[in-house]
């Protein structure tokens, strides 16, 4: 895959991809919201569902620059990129090897749909490569990974992920919104291709539902073919707000990575926490692995209270951090999984995953860690 990064990270943020307004010399990209383009000598055909308006196309090389890939498209939301780009390569007959713990949206996608389209899909037994190995058929197209896992920040070693599907002429697709291209390259370990629920990092401010992919030109155009058909393009208004929010995304990312590894050190240290995930913490399982592919260790992480403390008066009590379902904006959000994001799943099934009734899942925002932790303890005070 050719590599176009060649810019450092935040000038990529600020300006790749950015349109000059020739006419007024505006400082900022201008707004292109015409659905119809009159037609000239140049073959090309622009309509928003063909994912080429010039916005569109201006945030897809911002993108595609991060992911360090050729080329990439943008969605209506996350499951838009995800669904569009894993149905691009997998027909009737085919078979997907999926990683035991992904986002709900997306196990929910599998399970509920690709029966009828006769697409075989197996989960893996756990994160390490072995149990990828084992599930591979003959008729195995891809695997996918999200690597860190929601909400437990488990890790894969993408590397191993990529070679052993090189050696079987399997495409590999990551879940990485997580990370965001921020923290974590996948094309670098070789992996194939990268998709965003732009929806987290990407927007950052909560206000942007929405979706990206990144690959080489060849598998692009292969997800575009089926994108176009399914219809699940971004409205070029939206398109415009996330190059906006994307300028500052190495920043927020890089501080809100820097208040999670503080708030984890804070939380591994409390007396009333029995338990932290975050893969930058040496207790971490893959801690080693962490290092190796990630450069800061992200916004995200989740620890068990010990059962002194109710956890939902905890989270009633919290004055600062909200507790809500979505995560990766600039102000920080406590979620109960148990509750919300696997509260369809038995107890049992809850325990099989590792996801204890008082698990906290904790988006770290830019706020300033001694405030997040005087909420926390106010918090606890109160019980
Ligand atoms: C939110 C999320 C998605 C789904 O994205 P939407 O924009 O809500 O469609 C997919 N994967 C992960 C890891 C997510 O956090």
């Amino acid at each position: 895959m050719k590599k176009v990064n060649k810019l450092g990270i935040n000038t990529i943020c600020t300006h790749v991809g950015e349109l000059k307004d020739e006419q007024f010399k505006g400082a900022i990209s201008p707004i292109y919201m015409a659905t119809s383009y009159q037609f000239d000598d140049v073959d090309i055909k622009r309509y928003p569902r063909y994912f080429n308006t010039p916005n569109q196309e201006a945030l897809t090389r911002k993108i595609a620059a991060l992911e360090k890939t050729e080329s990439g498209l943008i969605f209506g939301s996350g499951m838009a990129a995800i669904s569009t780009a894993m149905l691009a390569f997998l027909k009737q007959g085919d078979h997907v090897v999926l990683q035991e713990t992904l986002y709900g949206g997306t196990y929910n996608f599998v399970v509920e749909e690709f029966d009828k389209f006769g697409i075989e899909y197996s989960f893996t037994k756990s994160l390490l490569i072995e149990d990828f190995k084992k599930e591979i058929k003959s008729n195995t197209r891809v695997i996918f990974i999200e690597t860190p896992s929601n909400p437990l920040l488990k890790i894969v070693d993408m590397k191993a992920v990529a070679s052993l599907a090189k050696t079987e002429g399997i495409i590999t697709m990551i879940d990485n919104t997580f990370a965001s291209p921020i923290n974590q390259t996948p094309s670098d370990f070789g992996i194939d291709i990268m998709i965003h629920s732009a929806t987290k990092y990407m927007g950052g401010h909560s206000d942007i539902l929405a979706g990206a992919v990144a690959a080489s030109n060849e598998h692009i155009e292969r997800i575009w073919n089926l994108a176009k058909n399914l219809g699940g393009s971004l409205s070029d208004f939206t398109v415009w707000m996330l190059e906006r929010s994307m300028k500052t995304m190495n920043l927020r990312v890089k501080k809100q990575s820097e208040n999670a590894l503080e708030m984890a050190n804070y939380l591994e240290e409390h007396a009333k926490v029995d338990k932290v995930y975050y893969p930058g913490l040496q207790s971490h399982e893959s801690y080693d692995i962490a290092k190796s592919q990630m450069k800061y260790f992200g916004g995200m992480l989740s620890f068990e209270f010990n059962d002194t403390i109710n956890v939902e008066q905890f989270q009633r009590n919290l004055k600062l951090i909200k507790p809500s379902m979505s995560l990766a904006g600039v102000e920080s959000t406590v979620l109960n999984p148990s509750k919300t994001s696997h509260a369809l799943l038995s107890s049992e099934e809850r325990e099989a995953q590792g996801i204890k009734d008082g698990l906290i899942r904790f988006s770290v925002g830019i706020e300033e860690t001694e405030d997040l932790i005087a909420d926390i303890e106010q918090a606890i005070e109160k019980l």
